[in-house]
């Protein structure tokens, strides 16, 4: 088959790579009906993280089961599935807790921009639809596997609800699905941080009621200006950049709880300096496998679209013209047709 490999800085390619096979009896092989381009894969694309040697890339995927090991009993050929970036087996203790992306026999899902995909601990890892869904909600289902899965524990873990004011830090696709995550779990006001026109429409469209433009010390401002002074009850933190935790930190309220979900990259904390704004912290790599069920009944029930972060679909060959318009902020995000 060909996938997507990343040789280095910005050098993507579509080349051939081994067929995946089962190794293990736990594994599972898919057929993928799509996958797409992340924004963290964009850490090794720009050179940030380093890629020392040809490296198959993608992490997020959804399709058709095509074998199974001997030993996978939840799920079987024929069946649409979506899993995450971890494979997890769902039963370990703190997969029982909810933490699957901390399974204590987590694997890394790898290789995911390609027509076919290995995913160990199938039993834990993939969740079927009652049938295969209808090709429009194929984007909406590859969007749970990852960018939905983790906007909704952003959401989550900044222990969002009814009548809160949240602030969403972040305008790429787990920003704007942390505002569609947020407005599910009804929040009552929420301030979506963007400066680009097309990503503020769409935050608007997901249920953002008011677009903050300006950006740390100044953003922190705004949200307290908004807020008559005091801070917001939930913060969610879609970069991983130091400004944006910091503006994320000042715009939460004395004892608001702020959730941080993506990868840190130079994040520094002062401990003082946090010790005095009685903030609740809480984030990490997501644990979407915890909400896939639910993310695929909403899906199913057409009561959310989150398929909708998808700007821009291209067949797979075209794969390093995804990433380029990804990384000059020309796409949102990329889906990709195997
Ligand atoms: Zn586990």
């Amino acid at each position: 088959m060909k996938g997507a490999v990343i040789h280095g800085a910005r050098d993507v390619r579509y080349e051939e790579r081994a067929d995946p096979k089962i190794v293990e009896p736990t594994d599972a092989i898919l057929r993928l009906s799509a996958t797409c381009i992340c924004g963290s894969d964009l850490w090794p694309y720009r050179g940030i993280n380093p890629t020392t040697e040809p490296t198959p890339i993608g992490h997020e995927y959804c399709g058709i089961v095509e074998e199974v090991g001997r030993a996978v009993t939840s799920v079987k050929p024929g069946q649409f599935v979506i899993g995450s970036f971890f494979a997890s087996d769902n039963t370990c203790p703190h997969c029982k807790a909810g933490y699957q992306t901390s399974c204590q026999h987590r694997q890394l899902v790898g290789g995911a921009q390609a027509p076919m995909l290995r995913v160990p601990l199938a039993d834990g890892t993939l969740v079927a639809t009652r049938e295969a869904p209808p090709a429009e909600l194929v984007p909406s289902m590859l969007a749970a596997s990852d960018v939905l899965g983790t906007g909704w524990f952003a959401a989550d873990a900044a222990n969002v609800g009814p009548g809160k004011t949240v602030v969403v830090v972040g305008d790429g696709a787990v920003g704007l699905l942390a505002v569609l995550s947020a407005k599910q779990m009804g929040a009552e006001r929420i301030i979506a941080m963007s400066r680009h026109e097309a990503r503020q429409n769409l935050a608007r469209d997901f249920g953002a009621t008011d677009i903050v433009t300006e950006r740390g010390d100044e953003g922190s401002a705004r949200i307290k200006e908004l807020t008559k002074g005091i801070g917001a009850d939930s913060v969610l933190e879609c970069v991983g950049t130091a400004e944006s935790m910091r503006q994320a930190i000042g715009a939460a309220r004395p004892g608001g709880y702020l959730s941080y979900v993506g990868v840190p990259h130079g994040v520094q904390l002062d401990g003082q300096e946090l010790f005095f704004t009685h903030v609740h912290l809480h984030g990490g790599p997501a644990p979407v496998r915890r909400y896939l069920p639910r993310l695929i009944e909403l899906i199913e029930s057409r009561t959310i679209d989150p398929g909708k972060v998808f700007d821009l679909t291209l067949p797979l060959a075209q794969v390093a013209e995804g990433y380029r318009a990804m990384d000059e902020r020309r796409a949102i995000k990329t889906l990709l047709r195997p």
